[in-house]
């Protein structure tokens, strides 16, 4: 019989050996006929040749993507074999990525959702699961609704309601699962207790929750599961890249996905590290694939079993937080410098900073301006920010000399 630690090395290896041949026969395709690849990448036959290949950032994919609109250049095939076109929510300060899939690729969305998303979270084909989303072109939800479907389960969509209605939805349809982003949840938790909903007298029995980091962080979980009175799990992707991982029982963290995906973490310097940016290669999008993609997650990463039995690696505490410095706004994130890319561009304004509170279990956000000359009024500026950023930041004048001031790097965030 051999030894927990051997049958361990054996089944990384047959994974590893699995993933290398899911590499390879992709690669063949798109080495033929995508022309952003093409300019990129080589033949992979072995390991050592796939660790030479260039990393990819977002910010290649948005030149691409501005140099050859609408699409860019990352095409395997001609458009007219796409079924499906998202965007990613602008929320880097970029122009927003659009991503197409092909009915292959979208299935491939959907069977993660029932072979590792869903199924981690004990969610089952008897199940009515509710979407507090609201079905824009931002892909969000949009492949675990129809992976919902796949499943058996019933798929039952929150888009165009108030928080009041979807509360109310939630509980007449007797759902027993919840898909929202954290902050939202607690959003709905709060307007529940307002209108006097007891949602843990419902038979809601599970959340999941992507979009931000919150149901990996403890407190957040904690507050999300005796509101609900359910249990809460946490689940990562990204729009250009797909599905990547779910927390499991152990709620200690996100196994992704190797099955599906190449992941490596990687040190500053662009070597293997536990601790690290969330470098990934998917292994099932191959009409228009990432290779070697820079995700901006910073994480740490377990290889030690975990007791659910899942044979995947786990990032401790889930993602960590964004390789750059982030705020969230009712759901999407944001970074400083896209608020200073928007300050800047008015001269009247001397110093800004932004500040955030928590009010209504949401994340507040203001902007703190110093303003030189006589006229302080802030609409051009705030008209601005929501116009860049599709979310509403208030402004505040504060005295002049009164924000933080450094020659290094600013304080520019203050909570
Ligand atoms: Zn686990």
């Amino acid at each position: 019989m051999r030894s927990a630690t051997a049958q361990s090395q054996a089944s990384q290896d047959e994974l590893r050996a699995l993933q290398l041949a899911k590499l390879r026969a992709g690669l063949d395709g798109v080495l033929r006929s995508n022309p952003f690849w093409r300019a990129r990448l080589t033949n992979v036959n072995g390991w050592d040749d796939f660790e030479r290949l260039p990393l990819t950032a977002k910010g290649d994919l948005v030149a691409d993507q501005a140099a050859h609109p609408p699409f860019g250049t990352n095409l395997t095939h001609p458009v007219d074999r796409f079924v499906r076109v998202h965007q990613t929510s602008g929320s880097s300060g970029d122009r927003p990525l659009r991503w197409l899939d092909t009915a292959e690729s979208w299935s491939w969305w959907l069977s993660i959702w029932a072979d590792h998303v869903y199924r981690a979270a004990g969610v089952r084909g008897g199940d009515r699961i509710f979407f507090a989303f609201s079905f824009g072109p931002f892909i969000g939800f949009w492949s675990a609704f129809d992976g919902a479907e796949q499943l058996g389960a019933l798929a039952i969509s929150g888009a165009g309601m108030t928080t009041e209605q979807r509360v109310r939805s939630l509980v007449d349809l007797q759902s027993t699962v919840l898909m929202s982003t954290p902050t939202y949840a607690l959003r709905m938790a709060d307007v529940a207790k307002d209108v006097g909903v007891d949602l843990t007298a419902s038979p809601l029995r599970v959340t999941i929750h992507a979009g931000e980091p919150g149901a990996s962080i403890p407190a957040t979980r904690a507050a999300i599961e005796a509101a609900f009175g359910a249990a809460c799990f946490d689940h990562t992707g990204m729009t250009e890249l797909g599905p990547t991982g779910h927390s499991c029982s152990q709620r200690d963290g996100v196994h992704l996905v190797e099955s599906e995906y190449i992941f490596e973490v990687l040190d500053s310097q662009g070597r293997p590290a536990a601790e690290g940016e969330l470098v990934a290669t998917n292994l099932g999008r191959w009409g228009m694939p990432l290779i070697r993609y820079r995700t901006g997650d910073r994480v740490s990463v377990s290889h030690e079993p975990c007791s659910c039995g899942s044979r995947f690696m786990k990032l401790a505490g889930g993602i960590r937080g964004r390789v750059d410095d982030m705020f969230t706004v009712r759901g999407v994130n944001f970074f400083p410098s896209q608020v200073e890319d928007i300050v800047r561009r008015h001269p009247r304004v001397a110093e800004f900073a932004i500040e955030r509170g928590r009010e209504q279990q949401m994340d507040e956000v203001t902007i703190l301006l110093e303003i030189t000359g006589d006229d302080s009024s802030t609409e051009r500026l705030e008209a601005d920010l929501r116009h860049a950023l599709g979310v509403r930041l208030g402004c505040r004048v504060v005295p002049a000399g009164s924000l933080p001031r450094s020659e290094l790097k600013a304080k520019r965030v203050l909570s």
